[in-house]
């Protein structure tokens, strides 16, 4: 019998808040169910280690130190400082269930040991409570925790992104026991989920209201029964009709959601890695805690520099971790070295992120990801799909698109499509971010947001605290069990990455592509902040090119690569996405300098050594790993210069040749002219460049009557994130500064230049010197800058006479067109974009190339090319460039079409000029005297390419094996026939995927010491294996081949 008397018509609003205060940490916490969940015990002792200097190893020298007794109030400072505090439960409190910890120190981030130094699991502000498991009732139990002086995102002053606050203190303002009620416990959670769905699903469904009127009852029952023990056990039933026990959910539910925890950890970003280091431990600790009390839920654990942290530092937790591993839990994703940037690194970087992360995983775990997980990088090169399938990735995880200021991403789940259209799966989750409470309105956005409904009915869902790290709760397990097996929610399952994108793939003929780069709406700044960084990264890109193709002479495998790999992984890491883009605090910025300063001691040193063994006769030489001669001028001692020749793929040393060309300096009535045989420039008599004149077509470069080599300082006050976002408007705030003097400095016949200088006014001081080389179709700038703005940008414009309404930038491996007006929105989003050594806009026979030797912002506005120099922005890092900089640019004019223009090859020239290798070592100079015969010219390297339409990207020792690893692009979006590779030694020869799997080795035929001919699709990277007889001595000139030894 229904009993009426106790039914009301219930007000939606009045029941649901009725829930809320129910539940509510804040409000009637007196009587509402949350004040009687937990009960303090007032017994716990605490102790303050006296030792000082104490980072991750620190443990065993602490424990048996001395500690001193303190209380909660207790202050611990400085900034980034460890401390370690004993916590001692006496043993009658032991002998009680349901024991808690409920630890915090003003939101600093801890971690908890047992007295064996076993780690247990984090603490920060958002995780406040550890449950305790003790060893036995019969004596006390001892814990100790290590206290960092920093919060889960840093210590901003006055706010999340602010540079740190120096003065920050932390107190202890939490640290007592309390007894957990179960039974209460579990209404308590059934009641929050009831209300979240109450609260967050559709008005017109039964699920609302059920949901609504189940809370209700619940606390009927257990108001009415004056909270017994037994009212708590009928409240538990109730919540059952809709939490169907071992049911699992949505039978009728036609989308399948695949809860995955995870925990984004910045590898350094508003605190320095070393902190990262403890983050990695605190938060893995504590998941793998959670699996060992039997919570179900599976982890996906990314970036392999932290598992190689943990391994070094925590080896014990490493062995825990990989136990998971094995039974599924913990699934290790991603497979690069870091979640890298990827505007900015060259093409090869990211191959190295992978070949040296997959192989960590293959040798740690024995497996390989193919998953690249990159859900916070700020936008996604073009040929990122290309070098996923040559690394064996299949498939793409992201969500950062969500964040587009402008246009909406048409796509969760798509084919991506690369430049040289290889396709990769990828999947955006849907709920638009990767650390979800995993609420209600969590789970209900990942069906409702997906833009691709019946193309496909899987979705990913992410949970678990991020960005400073700390991963999913015992509450977000909780929720996932009670939303798990409620009828009429979308299905949930505990799923990995791997059955994710496994499932997606069967519906994969459903899929829409997306063609080209994910160009991210947001964080344009990062192309410039931080100025020396991105200097310091592309310097070390060219030292590993020059390095590794220097190792390849030592073709007996004499020296160990593993010198090699080290310095690759310096660069590697650098790059990750909130470090290379400059976005990250002022002690980050430092690292990372001292770690390309110590690259280039490991650099010079590991030079030496190859250098010893494969030419130890040769002191001064010159390395051009590329596939084309070069003609340079170069500085060859002290002050001479001479032009010199090299051939293609070359070691060895110099010999001069006559100039074809003379560049000259000539004062006119109204200016100052520069120029040889190629180029013409006419300087006003301030110092503006007024003409640029491409002379074997007589075009002037320059729009009419503009000038050209305009510095422009922009306003730059974006809406928060200041390192990272330049807003379009700060285009109406442009101010140009013009020139006051002019003076002539070279007048040829090598070089002709002049020294010009632009106030900045209160924002720095500006002097640059323009030169004409001869033989030289630029001309180039070296701008010195002293850098004193606040909130300013500083960019250099050049006005062309060529129109065209896409412009080229040059990205890894390849180009992409972008508009150059904005006609759509997501024209007009792109009016700050990415590239690297070049930017052109050209017409079908004519063409200007806009060449950078360190910077990777460019824009196009009609017909107006312009490179972004340098920012002044304020936060995280309070002092970000305000430094002396060195910024060198070219301006190169070009008959033709882009594709003949050999502008890749002009910028590689430019960027990575031939340098005489015995003044980069020593201080002192040896007095080298270069040869006028080129007859004499002996290269080291029998390495040849037959072609110059493709290009060198790489040419190392394998990394399996004694051969040789040679590879090669295609940069114009040309197909290229007839690619031929020699080498004197070759025995045979193999294709290979960048990774250099050995079940990827497929053989190519040979002949008469070559491999080929190879056809190269547009864009296309080809990887080829050379095997060689390395029993042949060919570093002494000897090429003649023996036959091959059996091994
Ligand atoms: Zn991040």
């Amino acid at each position: 019998m229904v009993n009426m008397s106790s039914t009301v018509l219930k007000h939606k609003r009045a029941t649901l808040e009725r829930l809320e205060k129910y539940i509510s940490e804040i409000y009637f916490t007196d009587v509402n169910l949350f004040g009687r969940v937990d009960s303090k015990i007032p017994h716990c002792k605490l102790y303050r280690s006296l030792a000082r200097k104490q980072t991750y190893q620190a443990f065993e020298s602490v424990k048996n130190g001395v500690f001193q007794l303190i209380t909660e109030g207790e202050e611990f400072k400085p900034l980034w400082s460890q401390h370690w505090v004993k916590v001692i439960i006496p043993a009658n409190v032991c002998n009680m269930e349901n024991l808690y910890l409920h630890w915090d120190v003003s939101g600093a981030e801890s971690l908890v040991c047992d007295k064996d130094g076993n780690l247990i699991q984090g603490m920060s502000h958002k995780r406040k409570e550890m449950k305790i498991v003790v060893k036995s009732h019969d004596e006390d139990a001892v814990f100790f925790i290590q206290i960092s002086c920093t919060g889960l995102f840093g210590a901003g002053l006055n706010g999340m992104i602010n540079a740190p606050d120096p003065n920050k203190t932390y107190n202890l303002t939490k640290a007592h026991i309390f007894v957990r009620d179960q039974a209460k416990y579990a209404v308590f959670m059934d009641l929050s989920v009831l209300y979240d769905i109450a609260k967050e699903s559709d008005d017109n469904t039964s699920l609302c209201y059920d949901a609504l009127y189940t809370g209700n009852e619940i606390i009927n029952v257990i108001t009415l029964n004056d909270h017994s023990p037994e009212s708590y056990q009928q409240a538990i039933q109730i919540g059952k009709k809709l939490f169907n026990s071992g049911i699992v959910n949505g039978t009728s539910s036609r989308d399948t959601i695949h809860a995955i925890g995870n925990c984004h950890i910045d590898t350094a970003w508003l605190w320095p890695y070393r902190e990262t280091i403890r983050k990695v431990a605190r938060s893995w600790s504590t998941t793998i805690s959670m699996f060992e009390a039997g919570m179900e839920f599976n982890f996906a654990g990314s970036q392999v520099v932290q598992f190689s942290w943990l391994k070094k530092f925590y080896p014990k937790l490493f062995s825990a971790l990989k136990a998971q591993v094995v039974k599924g839990h913990f699934s290790p994703v991603g497979g690069s070295w870091v979640e890298m940037d990827t505007n900015i690194p060259n093409a090869e970087s990211m191959v190295r992120q992978f070949l040296y992360g997959q192989k960590f995983y293959r040798e740690e775990f024995g497996t390989h990801s193919d998953i690249l997980w990159l859900p916070d990088t700020f936008g996604y090169s073009g040929q990122l799909p290309q070098i996923m399938q040559l690394c064996d990735i299949k498939y793409f995880l992201s969500q950062k698109l969500s964040w587009n200021l402008t246009n909406t991403f048409p796509h969760h789940t798509f084919i991506w499509k690369g430049i040289d259209q290889s396709k990769v799966l990828a999947h955006f989750p849907p709920g638009d971010t990767y650390e979800s409470d995993l609420k209600i309105k969590d789970v209900l956005k990942t069906v409702s947001n997906n833009k691709d409904k019946g193309r496909t009915h899987d979705q990913m869902l992410l949970f678990g605290h991020g960005d400073g790290g700390g991963g999913p709760t015992p509450e977000m397990i909780d929720r996932l069990e009670r939303i798990s097996s409620i009828t009429g929610m979308p299905q949930i399952v505990r799923s990995t990455p791997q059955k994710f994108f496994t499932a997606v793939e069967k519906s994969s003929n459903m899929l829409c592509e997306w063609w080209g780069e994910l160009y991210f709406e947001l964080h344009r700044g990062t192309y410039t902040t931080h100025a020396k960084l991105k200097e310091s990264n592309r310097v070390a890109e060219f030292w590993m090119t020059d390095i590794e193709f220097l190792s390849s002479l030592d073709v007996k495998g004499l020296v160990s690569c593993s010198k090699i790999e080290e310095m690759w992984k310096t660069v590697l890491f650098n790059q990750f996405h909130d470090i290379l883009p400059g976005s990250a605090i002022e002690q980050v910025f430092i690292d990372a300098m001292e770690d390309y300063t110590n690259l280039l001691i490991l650099y010079n040193e590991e030079w030496e050594t190859i250098r010893d063994v494969v030419m130890p006769d040769s002191k001064s030489f010159v390395v051009n790993p590329y596939n084309w001669a070069r003609r340079q001028v170069l500085t060859i001692n002290e002050v001479e210069e001479a032009l010199v020749e090299v051939p293609s793929t070359y070691i060895g040393s110099i010999s001069l040749v006559t100039p074809t060309d003379k560049a000259g300096a000539f004062v006119l009535e109204d200016g100052i002219c520069l120029c040889n045989s190629l180029i013409k420039v006419v300087f006003s008599l301030e110092g503006l460049l007024k003409s640029l004149v491409h002379k074997p077509t007589q075009r002037e470069c320059l729009e009419a009557g503009g000038m050209g080599n305009r510095y422009v300082i922009f306003d730059d006050v974006p809406l928060f994130w200041d390192a990272w976002d330049v807003m379009e408007y700060h285009v109406e705030t442009r101010q140009e500064f013009h020139p006051t003097s002019i003076q002539v400095v070279e007048s040829g016949p090598l070089r002709a230049s002049v020294k010009i200088t632009v106030p900045l006014g209160a924002h720095g001081d500006l002097t640059f010197i323009a030169t004409v080389l001869a033989e030289t179709p630029y001309l180039s700038f070296k701008a010195d800058v002293s850098w004193r703005a606040a909130h300013k940008f500083l960019k250099v414009e050049f006005p062309l006479s060529v129109s065209s309404t896409e412009a080229q930038y040059e990205i890894q491996s390849g180009f992409v067109s972008r508009p150059t007006h904005a006609n759509t929105s997501w024209d007009s989003a792109k009016f700050e974009v990415s590239g690297h050594k070049w930017a052109h806009l050209g017409e079908p026979n004519f063409g200007v190339g806009l060449l950078s030797k360190s910077k990777y912002g460019y824009s196009a506005n009609h017909n107006c090319l312009t490179l972004s120099l340098l920012r002044s922005t304020k936060a995280p890092d309070a002092n970000a460039d305000m430094d002396d900089h060195v910024i060198e640019y070219a301006i190169y004019p070009h008959a033709g079409p882009l594709y003949t223009s050999r502008i890749v090859q002009h910028a590689i020239n430019f960027n990575h000029p031939l340098l005489l290798h015995s003044t980069l070592h020593d201080n002192t100079i040896p007095r080298y005297k270069p040869t006028l015969n080129p007859a004499r010219l002996v290269n080291k390297t029998s390495l040849r390419v037959s072609s110059e339409e493709v290009i060198v990207q790489a040419i190392k020792k394998g990394e399996h094996g004694s051969g040789l690893v040679v590879r090669l692009y295609e940069p114009y979006a040309n197909t290229v026939s007839n690619v031929f590779i020699s080498h004197d030694l070759l025995s045979q020869a193999f294709s290979i995927n960048a990774v250099e799997r050995e079940s990827s080795k497929a053989p190519l035929s040979t002949s008469e010491n070559k491999v080929g001919p190879l056809i190269f699709r547009p864009f296309e990277i080809k990887t080829i294996y050379l095997e060689l007889d390395a029993t042949v001595d060919f570093t002494n000139g000897s090429s003649s081949k023996r036959a091959k030894l059996d091994e």
